[in-house]
């Protein structure tokens, strides 16, 4: 648990960007694609964009509720500087309303109610590079809602050569799409379904502006990206409707977008429903494979297919168990028996070494964070 000396002396109000002015005192935020509309005193959708005095401010600002080192292959991304670690936080609120959020107790919490340190922009690149992190990534909720935290915690980031990564429902306007991402190294889009009827019932949002940011992310960045679709169990697993999310992903980015599916367990409100049954992940793999698609993952089940293959001369690539590396047989980014090569962020390639702590920093981080266990 993170103790922190001064944290009530530290402010969480923190002057929005992505909003106007609109008349009466209220404000339009124009973040993500919910466009709210807020009156004087009140908050947002996600609950911690708020309009106090006709200005809107976010409130979770360097008061992330969680921290936590993860293998990069949890976010789920398998093409980016697989086996490292990542430095990973998030702070409470989301903007979408899914029933079945596996991490509701922060993503349903209004930051008065969810138990926040302070942690500055710059200590989290410390806290990073004293653990050993080359990377830090904003995940746990949708970290579109606190941006302004996340770019200034990139900009630190960049400085001292970690690379960042953004776990995201996808759910933000064109207006803040590149003022966000051009910051971002590699990112996972959580495509929850592929019909507007189960984004409209299930999430509370939309399904198009989900489909535009990914297209973005393709076609006007130099992001890494990977995509999650996970299936739920009568709500989106039809093999109907995997199949035309597989054709939309080969028709609009190519077969070489890694797609993971990965199972559902019951949780918040939709526990009445079973856990996804691992055929169920191996057909719509076998689907997307049969379609064209080359990196197709499986997630959340023992025994799931995490390896990474050649997708010309089948040679074993990466052998993953769960989130563990057991072998990388990658020879700078290539296959080493075809030579083809493997899209993706490998270790070695363009990665520089990140920062070290000066003795006075790590001094100053013990002082103040502690034996941080995470
Ligand atoms: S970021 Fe929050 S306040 Fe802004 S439009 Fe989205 S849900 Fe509403």
């Amino acid at each position: 648990m993170l103790a922190v000396k001064d944290s009530a002396q530290a402010p969480s109000i923190h002057e929005a960007r992505w909003w106007e002015p609109e008349s009466g005192g209220r404000v339009h935020c124009y973040l993500c694609p919910r466009h709210c509309h807020i009156g004087e005193g009140q908050a947002g959708f996600c609950f911690i964009r708020a309009n106090h005095g006709g200005k809107l401010y976010t409130l979770g600002y360097a008061h992330p509720a969680a921290l936590q080192i993860d293998p990069i292959e949890k976010k789920p991304l398998n093409h980016f500087y697989p086996g490292t670690r990542v430095f990973s936080l998030g702070t409470a609120g989301c903007n979408l309303g899914c029933s079945f959020c596996q991490n509701w107790d922060i993503s349903k919490s209004r930051m008065d109610q969810a138990a926040a340190a302070y942690v500055p922009p710059e200590d989290v690149v410390r806290l990073a590079i004293r653990n050993g992190c080359p990377s830090i990534a904003f995940t746990y909720n949708e970290p579109t809602i606190w941006a302004e935290y996340l770019i200034d915690i990139c900009l630190a980031a960049h400085e001292s050569g970690l690379k960042t990564v953004m776990v995201s429902n996808g759910y933000i306007t064109h207006e803040a799409f590149h003022d966000v991402y051009r910051h971002i190294d590699a990112a996972n889009i959580d495509l929850k379904a592929f019909t507007e009827d189960f984004y409209g019932r299930i999430t509370l949002s939309h399904l198009q502006p989900v489909l535009e940011t990914i297209e973005r992310l393709k076609h006007e960045t130099k992001v890494w990206f990977e995509i999650t679709n996970l299936l739920i169990p009568g709500l989106n697993d039809a093999p109907s409707e995997t199949h035309a999310l597989v054709e939309w992903v080969l028709n609009h980015l190519g077969p070489d977008v890694p797609l993971h599916f990965t199972a559902f367990h019951p949780d918040f409100k939709m526990r009445d429903r079973s856990r996804t049954l691992p055929e169920t992940l191996h057909a719509a793999r076998k689907m997307a494979l049969a379609a064209g698609l080359h990196y197709v993952y499986e997630g959340n089940i023992r025994d799931g297919a995490g390896d990474t293959v050649c997708p010309s001369c089948r040679m074993l690539l990466i052998r993953r168990s769960w989130f563990a590396i057991e072998a990388n047989h990658l020879h700078n980014g290539c296959c080493p028996r075809c030579g083809l090569e493997i899209p993706g962020r490998w270790p070695g390639i363009g990665q520089k070494e990140p920062a070290r702590l000066s003795p006075h920093e790590e001094a100053a981080v013990a002082e103040r964070y502690g034996d941080l266990n995470l």
